[in-house]
């Protein structure tokens, strides 16, 4: 494993230098052998567990610093507190990828919390980035999971674990907050530099490379966001300090995968206004990009950063667009709009499944519409959706070659709120078979994995209504 130490270069205004803290008695109860191999991390390699995980001393390991937007307020100072970068690996097309271990203990940034991570949390992470990944959604991964013996106080004694993730940079919105309210201008042209050299190098050529970057970075976020709302999934803390600079998904807490289908549905127990409710995520996404551009004001005119952020709105339209016509097996995107409108009507207040409606479409025959029919009280409604879906979806294709097609886009499995509580309980237990099984079946959720089709199915009684907050 070689590891590179290029943010460390920037110099100490951007973080300090910390070390992983060992859990007693860690474990290493998982790592990702594709995504290993990807990078050259070799885990049967005695020299390189322990640097991955805390026993050997690495040079220019960091906790970098930043600010944020925390559901609303500015927090002028947050950076990683219980987070540590070992530094950057190249993957097989020289592509860097950062190497961060979250729940490593205490940091200067921990303010007064504990820099620990729970099991609970970490394997909620593990699956849930893993799970985007096998959806085709820029995310972090999870490369590896240690357990141990180590308390860690929440509402109650619970394990402490460390996860160690890949992201393709750790830079967030936050990062260029912090250096424009503390008025370290040159440090935040330095920062600027850095990303564009180092990420955006495809950009150096334009005539106004920093804004062509910008642009870039809010069709990214535009992107992101509407494949978000293409699966239904919620992030649950959209502050800005969980917005990677390249659209990826970061920092996964209480989020959720849509199951009935509800477009005002609030995952996160702890968002008691829902600011980051699922209908909200477009917009949010927008606000945070303006608390990004917001830190360029030095940059650009009030006009120039608007005429950026005016770049959001269609790219993230057309995209969802897109998705969603292909969800539902359409040639384009003309109907598309009235059809989904009254769709949704019928999907909440039938409380249908989200992910099990998508699929169900990508088998249904139109001659056979019973099937979907038994599933629902108010059949007129139904059945005058499927007549105008029908009209508009038989356009002459070859309906079995559409319906294929649909199935590679609209998963058998998504992360069920219950199954990762099943896969937790059993782990805490030192049984991580369920974790595995599902971790199976959410990296390729489009195949369909006969052998554990329970895993398909809506949340019995007793798992419908499971709370997650902001403890991890
Ligand atoms: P999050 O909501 O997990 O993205 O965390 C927001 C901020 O709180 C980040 O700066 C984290 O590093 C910090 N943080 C969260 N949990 C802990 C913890 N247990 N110990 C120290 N810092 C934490
Ligand atoms: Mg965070």
């Amino acid at each position: 494993m070689q590891l590179h130490h290029h943010f460390a270069e920037l110099g100490y205004e951007f973080f300090a230098h910390t070390q992983v803290q060992p859990l007693q008695e860690q474990r290493l109860v998982e790592f990702n052998k594709d995504l290993a191999q990807e990078l050259g991390i070799d885990f049967s390699d005695e020299f390189v567990q322990r640097q991955l995980s805390g026993q050997e001393t690495v040079d220019d390991s960091l906790s970098m610093v930043y600010a944020g937007h925390q559901f609303g307020g500015f927090t002028p100072r947050l950076g990683d507190g219980r987070g540590v970068l070992l530094g950057e690996v190249k993957d097989r097309q020289g592509v860097l990828h950062d190497l961060h271990v979250k729940g490593a203990g205490q940091t200067p940034f921990s303010r007064q919390a504990d820099g620990r991570a729970v099991l609970r949390s970490t394997i909620r992470e593990y699956l849930a980035s893993e799970a985007m990944y096998g959806l085709g959604i820029p995310t972090t991964r999870a490369l590896a999971l240690y357990d141990s013996q180590h308390a860690v106080y929440r509402e109650r004694p619970e394990i402490g674990a460390m996860l160690i993730r890949t992201a393709k940079t750790h830079i967030r919105f936050g990062h260029f907050e912090y250096f424009f309210a503390h008025k370290k201008y040159d440090e935040l042209q330095q920062l600027i530099d850095y990303t564009l050299d180092t990420y955006f190098s495809h950009l150096k050529d334009e005539s106004e490379p920093v804004k062509a970057m910008l642009i870039d970075v809010v069709q990214r976020t535009a992107r992101m966001v509407a494949k978000w709302q293409s699966v239904g999934f919620q992030h649950g803390v959209m502050n800005t300090d969980n917005f990677s600079i390249l659209g990826e998904t970061i920092d996964y807490g209480p989020y959720g995968f849509m199951e009935d289908f509800n477009d005002r549905w609030i995952c996160n127990h702890s968002d008691y206004e829902g600011r980051y409710a699922f209908h909200r995520q477009p917009g949010i996404g927008l606000w945070n990009l303006n608390c990004l551009l917001f830190a360029f004001s030095k940059h650009f005119t009030r006009e120039e950063l608007i005429e950026i952020l005016k770049h959001y709105e269609p790219c993230l339209q057309s995209h969802y667009d897109e998705l969603m016509a292909a969800k539902l097996g359409l040639s384009d995107v003309a109907q598309l709009e009235p059809m989904l409108e009254q769709l949704f009507v019928v999907l909440r207040k039938e409380q249908l499944d989200f992910t099990i409606f998508f699929r169900f479409l990508s088998r249904l025959e139109a001659d056979k519409p019973e099937l979907l029919m038994d599933e629902v009280v108010d059949r007129k409604a139904m059945a005058d959706w499927l007549d105008y879906y029908w009209s508009v979806r038989n356009d002459g294709r070859d309906q079995q070659a559409v319906s294929e097609q649909m199935r590679r886009v609209n998963p058998k499995f998504v992360l069920r709120n219950y199954l990762a509580h099943q896969a937790i309980e059993a782990a805490e237990s030192g049984d991580y078979l369920p974790f595995r099984e599902l971790l199976k079946v959410l990296n390729s959720p489009f195949d369909e994995h006969l052998e554990s089709d329970a895993l398909a199915k809506r949340a019995p009684d007793w798992g419908r209504h499971l709370e997650v907050s902001c403890s991890s």
